[in-house]
Parts: C-alpha cells; sequence; structure tokens
C-alpha cells in the first residue's frame, strides 16, 4: 500500500511553523560558499572570536575522561552549582542546562502555556518566539516598541487581559540592539505582579552591553523573581554557539516542571558540552571583557558607516544593528525583497526587518571582521 499524499499525514502544528528565519541563513550562506559566490555575513548572530582555549581544553580533557555518558536531566550538578551561585538566593534544583536557551524558551511555553494562553511580546522580536508560543498552543500578543526601540510601557500595560499569561523581555534586544533601563523593567515587574503573570527574559546578550552602561538583569528585582523564568546562554557569551549550551532559571516548580519535559525530549544535553561550560564559568573576565571592548569598537565602526546609509538607532548592545531601509525601497519592496537584492547584486547577507514583525527595517550583524564590514557597506552603497 503506498501513501499518495504524504503531506497531508503531517500534523496541522508543523504545517502551520515557519521555520527558523535567521537559522535558514546557515545553510543558505555554506550553500552560496561552496558554490564559489564571494559571500559576506553579516546575518547569522554570532561572535567571531574562537572557543576560549580553556573551554576547549576542559571539553578534551572530558573526552579523555571518557565523561561520554548519559547525565542528569537537569544539567551536570557542578554546572548547576557554578551557575546558582552566580545568582543571589538560587540554587542548583533551580537551573536547568538546556540545548542552547533556544530550547530553554521553547520549553518555557510548552511549560506555561494552556491553549488560548497569551504571550505578550514586545516586537520587532526574535523569530523563535512567536512560533514557539504557538506550537505550545498559545497566542502571541505582540506590541510594538516605540521609535527609540524601547518599550512602549503604556502599549504594554493595555494589552494585558484575561488571557494573558506572560510577559517576554528581550534585554539586550535581539535585532534592535536595545538595553531596557531599570525604571523600565521596574515597570513591567510591577506589572506582572498587580496582574498575576510570569514574566519571561531572554537574557541571551547579558554580557553584551557597551558605553559602560550598567547591566541589569531581572533577576535583581526581588520582587518578580518568584514568577520570573530567566534564560541565558554560552553561546555569545564564551563564543560556544557550536556546544549548544544556555540553561534557565527558575522557581523550583519550574524547574521540575521543565526537567519533566526534558526527560521525554532529550534527556541531557552533551555531557562534555557541559564540562566545556564549567570551564567557561572558571575563566577569568579578562579576555571576554576584551572582546566586549573590541565589539563596541566593531559597533562605533559599523554604525558610522550604516548611519550615513539609512536612520539608524545607536544599539547599546547585543551585536546587531536596526536601520530604516525604507527610503531605499524600491515601489511595492518589502524588506525581505530589499535583502534578496541586496544579496543578490552584492554578496552581503542581511536579515529582513519583516521577519522580526518590523517591515523597512534590516538586521546588521556587526559581528564581523573589520575589513569585511567595510567592504560589506562599501558595496552596499555601491547599490544604493
Ligand atoms: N540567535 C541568533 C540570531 O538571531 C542565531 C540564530 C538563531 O538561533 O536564531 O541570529
Amino acid at each position: 500500500m503506498t501513501i499518495n499524499n504524504i503531506q497531508s499525514k503531517l500534523s496541522t502544528r508543523i504545517q502551520t511553523v515557519e521555520g527558523s528565519k535567521t537559522a535558514r541563513f546557515i545553510p543558505l550562506l555554506d550553500a552560496l560558499k561552496r558554490q564559489g559566490r564571494p559571500v559576506i555575513s553579516l546575518a547569522i548572530g554570532e561572535p567571531i572570536d574562537d572557543t576560549p582555549a580553556p573551554v576547549i581544553d576542559a571539553t578534551k580533557r572530558a573526552l579523555d575522561r571518557r565523561e561520554t555518558r548519559y547525565g542528569d536531566m537537569a544539567g551536570l550538578t557542578a554546572l548547576r552549582a557554578a551557575l546558582a551561585g552566580r545568582f543571589e538566593g538560587c540554587g542548583p534544583e533551580n537551573i536547568v542546562v538546556f540545548n542552547g536557551s533556544k530550547q530553554a524558551l521553547y520549553t518555557i511555553f510548552q511549560c506555561i502555556c494552556d491553549p488560548g494562553d497569551q504571550v505578550i511580546i514586545p516586537v520587532p522580536c526574535w523569530v523563535s518566539f512567536a512560533e514557539q508560543v504557538k506550537l505550545a498552543g498559545g497566542d502571541p500578543v505582540f506590541v510594538r516598541t516605540k521609535a527609540d526601540h524601547q518599550l512602549d510601557l503604556e502599549g504594554i500595560t493595555a494589552a494585558v487581559g484575561a488571557k494573558t499569561k506572560a510577559i517576554l523581555i528581550n534585554s539586550p534586544n535581539n535585532p534592535t540592539g536595545a538595553v531596557y533601563p531599570r525604571p523600565a523593567l521596574e515597570r513591567i515587574a510591577r506589572l506582572a505582579v498587580e496582574h498575576d503573570l510570569v514574566v519571561i527574559a531572554d537574557e541571551a546578550y547579558d554580557f553584551f552591553v557597551y558605553d559602560n552602561l550598567p547591566r541589569f538583569s531581572l533577576y535583581e528585582l526581588e520582587a518578580v523573581r518568584e514568577r520570573l523564568i530567566l534564560t541565558r546562554s554560552f553561546s555569545k557569551h564564551y563564543a560556544m554557539t557550536g556546544f549548544r549550551v544556555g540553561y534557565a532559571l527558575a522557581p523550583t516548580v519550574v524547574a521540575a516542571a521543565m526537567v519533566r519535559l526534558q526527560s521525554h525530549l532529550t534527556g541531557n544535553v552533551c555531557t562534555f558540552a557541559q564540562h566545556g561550560a564549567v570551564a567557561a564559568l572558571a575563566m577569568d573576565d579578562g579576555l571576554l571583557v576584551r572582546r566586549r571592548e573590541d565589539l563596541q569598537r566593531r559597533r562605533n565602526l559599523a554604525f558610522d558607516k550604516v548611519s550615513a546609509m539609512f536612520p539608524c538607532i545607536r544599539p547599546q548592545g547585543a551585536f546587531y544593528l536596526f536601520p530604516d531601509v525604507s527610503g531605499h525601497l524600491h515601489r511595492g519592496e518589502t524588506s525581505g525583497d530589499f535583502a534578496a537584492r541586496i544579496l543578490e547584486k552584492t554578496g552581503v547577507a542581511i536579515v529582513p526587518g519583516e521577519d522580526f514583525g518590523k517591515d523597512g527595517h534590516v538586521r546588521i550583524c556587526f559581528a564581523a571582521p573589520d575589513d569585511q564590514l567595510l567592504d560589506a557597506f562599501r558595496r552596499i552603497r555601491e547599490v544604493l
């Protein structure tokens, strides 16, 4: 017996979910490079620096010791203890290690959303949030940020309704680079307490804050901790994207629920990769701080070049610029068409703003070598 339309056998859920619009660039750019196209990628958000030597060495040593077996599904005890030690009042039972904070976020929505539950998400926002909420049966509710990319606190307040389950805050922000100041986060915390909401803080870029601005985490607000689920990643901070190690910090019952799901999904995160993460936490900050200073210099360089072509808000964190390219769109052209035109004509890959819920913009990753940044902006300028 043959199935005549295997497509129809796919669940509605998977048929309606869109693939990651950022991650799709990884195979796309690999294919272009294999074809010999001189591509400059300012698309995917990834540090350019090597994974630090102590992390590589610790991972190799773990392999030599044959740390290649199943491990605790919540994560290595040593890793959870080291992470918990960085957050006042937090114990290993509050930490769950995931295959990157992407999986942590996916798991959070699975654990908190019932069908029809709403999650408020400021937009523009990272491409996976809305799809992850939908995959959990929830409904994303988008609230536009203001022209300076800061939170529209009135808009968020007005969006809270009977079905609101959570508010998601991503600071430093992907794709805008905005860093939300303490008073804005305090307002979010108060709103959550008042309406009994969960707060999800995606802090994947917490280390990447420039201009000596304070790095303020929602975790510092004690009043919100009992309802806060925070995610961070080793990917960006320690240049470990391929290791796939991130984590969530959550109240004990939420952490336990996430481990229950993990027990049916992946079990533990790669054991020897977690040993690398333990070594990352033990590192002296010096190298990473120097890398951040270098990124700030690149931010300045990229911002100068980009703002000479397009209106652009200066990002205070993460490693993205999010310029307004609407003045350069051809008649009827979307930011997706624009990014495709730039890729076709210049070989420079950038991500359309519409993928983050804001047309007329593009996301440009400035974590790239100086010569590539300069070459990319020269090529784009020529096309414009
Ligand atoms: N988070 C990075 C980005 O936005 C990596 C790709 C992804 O996982 O979305 O480019």
